[in-house]
C-alpha cells in the first residue's frame, strides 16, 4: 500500500502547499499545550471536535500549530465555501478595517451594507421586489424572520420539522428538535412552535413519494394547529446538523405551495445549505422553490460573522421602523467580507465546482457502500453529502461507528465531522477551492477507515 502519511507533489494555493503531511502525533505537543489551557480558561459547555490547534489555512488544507497538514472536510462548518483566507476576502477585509471598522448602520449608514442587500436581492430566488436585514449570526437571522412573518401576518404559530436544526437561542432552540446537547436543561422554551413529520427517504418504513410526505406533514398542520394560525413554516431545503436529509423530491414544492395558498410564509432555512455549497447558489433552486423568505449565514462572508434575512419587500417592509437591527448586524468588515466571497462565488465559478465535488464524492461513496453494508445510505447534493452508518441489513443508527470512523480520519490528517439525530452520519463539507488531487486523496483516508473495525 502507498504511504497514506504524505501526498507526493503539493499544488500551491494562496502560498500554502496542498498536502496531507503529518509530521507528530495528532494532536501534536503544541496543541495538547494550548488544549490543557482551552480546558483550564474556556467553559466546559464549549466542545471541542478535534483538538488541533490551527495557525494556517487556505484552499482545502488546516495547517496546525506543530505543522501538520490536514485535509479540510468541514469549512468550519460550511463557512469557508470560498476557502481559508481567500485572498480577495483578505484584501477586502484589511482594506476596510483601515478606513473604519463599526459605525453602527442604524446610527451612519455606509455603503457596503446596501451593496450586500443589492446582491442578496440578484443571488436569491425569485425575480420578486425583494429586501434584506442583516444580522451576525444563523440563530438572529431565523429569529428576525419569525419576527417578521409574525407581524406580517398577524398570526403567531412556527412550524418547523422533525430533525431540524435552526440554532441555540430561546426561540430557535425550540425551533431545533435534538435534545442533546442543544436543548437538555435550558429549557423552558418559547411557545408557539409545532413540529411536523419531515421527509427522510432512508428512514421511511415503506417508500413515500415527496408529495405523499408533503401531504402527511400538512395533515398535521391542519389538524394539529390550524392553517390560518401559522404566521410562517421554517425549513432547512437539505437538513444540515439533523443528518444531511435530503426530502424526497416533490416535498419542497408541496409544502411551498400549501404555503402560498394559505396565507403562511415560507421561510426556507439556507444558513448551511447556502452560497454554491449545494452546487447552485441555493439549494431551493433544485426544485424551483421559491421562498417568501430565505436566511443565510454561514457561507456568505468567508469566515466572518454575517447573517441576512432577505425576502418578498413587502414582508420585509410589514416591521416598524426601529423594530429589527442590533449593534452589530451588517458590520461594515463583515460586508466587505461578503462582497469578496460573493465575487469569488460567481468569478471562480464555485458553484459549479461544488456540483463537480458532489459527483467526485457521490460516485465514490457509493463504491464504499457497496462494498461496506455498514454504510446504508449515501446521499446529498454538490459538497454537501453524507453517509449514514448502520448495523448491516437493518436501519438501526450506529454512531459508535461513525464515531470511529471520523476519530480514524482525524488521525490521518483528514478532518471529518459528523451529525444526525442519532449521531450516526458522517458529513462532508469540503470548501468549495478544494484541489481534486487532495480530494482524492481524503476519501482514500476514508476508505482506509471505513475498511478498519
Ligand atoms: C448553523 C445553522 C444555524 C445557526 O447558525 P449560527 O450562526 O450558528 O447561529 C441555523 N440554521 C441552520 C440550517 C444551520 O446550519
Amino acid at each position: 500500500m502507498t504511504d497514506l502519511r504524505e501526498s507526493s507533489v503539493p499544488a500551491v494555493v494562496d502560498g500554502l502547499p496542498q498536502r496531507r503531511r503529518l509530521v507528530t502525533e495528532i494532536p501534536g505537543p503544541r496543541s495538547r499545550e494550548l488544549h490543557a489551557r482551552k480546558l483550564a480558561a474556556v467553559a466546559d459547555g464549549v466542545g471541542t471536535t478535534l483538538p488541533v490547534y490551527i495557525e494556517r489555512a487556505g484552499g482545502g488544507v488546516l495547517v496546525d500549530v506543530d505543522g501538520n497538514s490536514m485535509i479540510d472536510l468541514g469549512s468550519g462548518i460550511a463557512v469557508v465555501n470560498v476557502g481559508n483566507a481567500n485572498p480577495r476576502v483578505a484584501a477586502r477585509v484589511s482594506e476596510q478595517v483601515q478606513r473604519f471598522t463599526h459605525t453602527c448602520f442604524m446610527v451612519t449608514p455606509y455603503a457596503g451594507y446596501v451593496e450586500v442587500c443589492e446582491a442578496l436581492a440578484r443571488l436569491t430566488p425569485g425575480d420578486h421586489a425583494k429586501k434584506s436585514a442583516l444580522f451576525n449570526s444563523g440563530a438572529e437571522a431565523v429569529e428576525n424572520a419569525v419576527k417578521i412573518a409574525r407581524v406580517a401576518t398577524g398570526r403567531d404559530a412556527v412550524v418547523v420539522f422533525d430533525h431540524a436544526y435552526h440554532g441555540r437561542t430561546n426561540l430557535t432552540m425550540a425551533m431545533t428538535a435534538k435534545s442533546m446537547p442543544y436543548k437538555h436543561g435550558f429549557g423552558p422554551f418559547a411557545g408557539e412552535v409545532y413540529r411536523a413529520p419531515m421527509s427522510y427517504p432512508f428512514r421511511e418504513p415503506a417508500p413515500v413519494s415527496g408529495v405523499e410526505a408533503a401531504r402527511r406533514a400538512i395533515s398535521v398542520i391542519d389538524k394539529q394547529v390550524g392553517a390560518d394560525e401559522v404566521a410562517c413554516v421554517v425549513i432547512e431545503p437539505i437538513q444540515g446538523e439533523g443528518g444531511f436529509v435530503v426530502p424526497a423530491p416533490g416535498f419542497l414544492p408541496t409544502i411551498a405551495q400549501w404555503c402560498s395558498e394559505n396565507g403562511i410564509v415560507f421561510v426556507a432555512d439556507e444558513i448551511q445549505t447556502g452560497f454554491g455549497r449545494t452546487g447552485s447558489v441555493f439549494a431551493c433552486e433544485h426544485e424551483g422553490v421559491v421562498p417568501d423568505l430565505i436566511t443565510v449565514a454561514k457561507g456568505i462572508a468567508g469566515g466572518l460573522p454575517l447573517a441576512a434575512v432577505t425576502g418578498r419587500a413587502e414582508l420585509m417592509d410589514a416591521v416598524h421602523v426601529g423594530g429589527l437591527g442590533g449593534t452589530y448586524g451588517g458590520n461594515p468588515v463583515a460586508c466587505a467580507a461578503a462582497l469578496a466571497s460573493i465575487e469569488s462565488l460567481e468569478q471562480d465559478g464555485l458553484a459549479g465546482r461544488a456540483a463537480a465535488i458532489g459527483e467526485t464524492m457521490l460516485a465514490r461513496l457509493a463504491e464504499l457502500a457497496a462494498k461496506h453494508p455498514k454504510i446504508g445510505d449515501v446521499r446529498g447534493r454538490g459538497a454537501m453529502v453524507a453517509i449514514e452508518l448502520v448495523t448491516p441489513g437493518t436501519t438501526d443508527p450506529d454512531p459508535a461507528e461513525a464515531a470511529r470512523i471520523s476519530a480514524a480520519c482525524h488521525q490521518q490528517g483528514v478532518l471529518t465531522l459528523t451529525c444526525g439525530t442519532f449521531g450516526n452520519v458522517l458529513r462532508f463539507l469540503p470548501p468549495l477551492v478544494i484541489e481534486d488531487a487532495l480530494l482524492a486523496e481524503a476519501l482514500d483516508v476514508l476508505e482506509t477507515a471505513v475498511a478498519g473495525q
